[in-house]
């Protein structure tokens, strides 16, 4: 076994074993530090679990520390943490754990080192490292964790139906591994996955949507909602997704996998950029596909207005998975809403009033949107792939010309809602978003100039159709 630790690490882990010693309790680093370490991994997560309490413990090592770091602690669960110059140090006592049918909140009680690591979810998870005098380095590996480490598979240290069964949880964290790490699951492991996927149900959304964000900003988040989709785990929570994939042939006529696409869309997009917000629009961008697919006789299968019904999906959709109801989520709306705009401005003959149009909706996420459109572009033809890209290439140069000459992008027309009340003395009302509206299109329309004069005697043209004075 090949460890290097940094000083820094050396120096906290004999503390921890001194303190421990003072007070004749064995202690272990274990979990996810002795998998990143061995695989090395960067990682500042410590994680102690000893053969007595935990919480003691973690106040003993804090005291032998001159600022004495606080310690946060978790009586029903044993579990003390605190933070020591870039260190996250989490103490735990050794448990047994039995779980109810109903709910993934153990009954807890004093264990073995053994039955600690038992209680476990995948075997590289479960490995210790020895702190005690007596053994100090030793691996304490009881499932062979370290051949799974070098076989990359992910399997649990009990029979997988009891592990997922106790903690449902296990199975999105067993998939997110895989998808970080570039691992395999076990086959018992998985067909276990499938047998159990129901049980995820009891977790709670927030969790569940955790892991899937971690999957989703791993380098080729693919991998994991390839497998949530095999298992059918993805089924239960986000049926939206699974209703992309498939094809159907009529009359000779077949459309692509739209699930599979959108896979690929989000690994594309993941390869340019590490935005969570980003890539759930990739993972998104066509979720409106399933609902506005119709074939049409003599021309084959469509998916008109897949854009807006996209865009409409997105908040019902961030509501169930428990994603933030904010600007974030705003922001992914906009992009699914604009995706195919950059492609219809591909086309020859394409006005600067288009561009601007587009400019003025994209704002500040115009660059985004490119490379979600960019990313979008799967098709297996290198000629097609370079052309397209060839296109969009002109796209942003012509906009970019635009924007140069329009200043379009943050733009507000020179006349707003507040002014049209203030001039016409109206109160809040829907003929003041009627002239509101008119008097920005037609200077996106290029009908007037961008200045306030001509806005002013537009909207005084407009005013006098709709029968208002001032
Ligand atoms: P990451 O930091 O990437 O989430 P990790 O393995 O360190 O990975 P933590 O959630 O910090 O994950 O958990 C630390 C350790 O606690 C794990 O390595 C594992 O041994 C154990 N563990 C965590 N969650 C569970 C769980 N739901 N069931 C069983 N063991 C778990």
């Amino acid at each position: 076994m090949d460890i290097s630790c940094t000083q820094d690490e050396l120096d906290l882990f004999k503390r921890i074993g001194a303190v421990a010693a003072k007070t004749s309790v064995e202690c272990y680093l274990v979990g996810g530090f002795v998998r990143d370490k061995l695989l090395n991994r960067p990682t500042k997560d410590v994680d102690i679990v000893c053969i007595g309490d935990g919480i003691s413990l973690a106040h003993a090592v804090s005291d032998t520390y001159p600022g004495k770091p606080h310690v946060s602690f978790f009586k029903n669960f044993g579990t003390a943490h605190f933070r020591y110059e870039g260190f996250d140090v989490e103490f735990v006592g050794a448990r047994k754990e039995s779980y109810r049918n109903d709910s993934r909140k153990p009954d807890v009680e004093p264990g073995t080192l053994e039955d600690d690591q038992k209680r476990r979810d995948f075997t590289i998870n479960a490995m210790a490292i020895s702190l005690n005098a007596t053994d100090y380095g030793k691996l304490v590996d009881p499932f062979n964790g370290i051949k799974d480490l070098e076989d990359k598979l992910i399997r649990t240290p009990l029979g997988p139906d009891i592990t997922f069964s106790d903690d449902p949880l296990r199975m999105m964290r067993g998939i997110r591994f895989a998808t970080q790490l570039g691992f395999n699951i076990y086959t018992e492991t998985y067909d276990a996955i499938k047998r159990n996927k129901e049980r995820i149900k009891i977790i709670s959304q927030e969790r569940t949507t955790d892991e899937l964000n971690k999957i989703m900003l791993a380098p080729k988040p693919s991998v994991g909602f390839d497998l949530l989709y095999r298992t059918e785990l993805l089924h239960e929570f986000f049926p939206a997704l699974v209703a992309l994939a498939g094809t159907e042939m009529i009359e000779g006529k077949g459309h692509k996998d739209n699930f599979y696409h959108t896979l690929q869309v989000v690994d594309n997009v993941a390869a340019r950029s590490n935005d969570l917000w980003l890539r759930w629009a990739a993972l998104l961008h066509d979720i409106g596909k399933p609902p506005t697919k119709r074939f049409e006789n003599g021309h084959g299968w469509t998916f008109h207005g897949h854009d807006a019904v996209g865009e409409r999906m997105v908040p019902k959709i961030f509501k169930q998975l428990k994603l933030p109801q904010n600007d974030r989520m705003k922001y992914v709306a906009k992009l699914v809403a604009l995706h195919l705009r950059p492609i219809s401005l591909s086309k020859e003959d394409i006005t600067d009033s288009a561009m601007r149009r587009l400019l003025f909706d994209a704002g500040e996420d115009l660059e985004d949107l490119m490379v979600l459109c960019e990313s979008d572009i799967t098709s297996k033809n290198k000629q097609k792939v370079r052309r397209y890209l060839e296109n969009f290439a002109l796209v942003k140069e012509r906009l970019k010309e635009v924007e140069e000459k329009d200043r379009i992008r943050n733009w507000q027309p020179p006349i707003d809602g507040e002014d049209i009340m203030r001039i016409f003395n109206l109160p809040p009302s829907r003929n003041v978003g009627i002239l509101k509206t008119a008097i920005r299109e037609a200077i996106l329309d290029g009908i007037i100039p961008n200045d306030y004069d001509a806005a002013y005697a537009f909207m005084l043209q407009k005013a006098a159709e709709l029968g208002i004075s001032q």
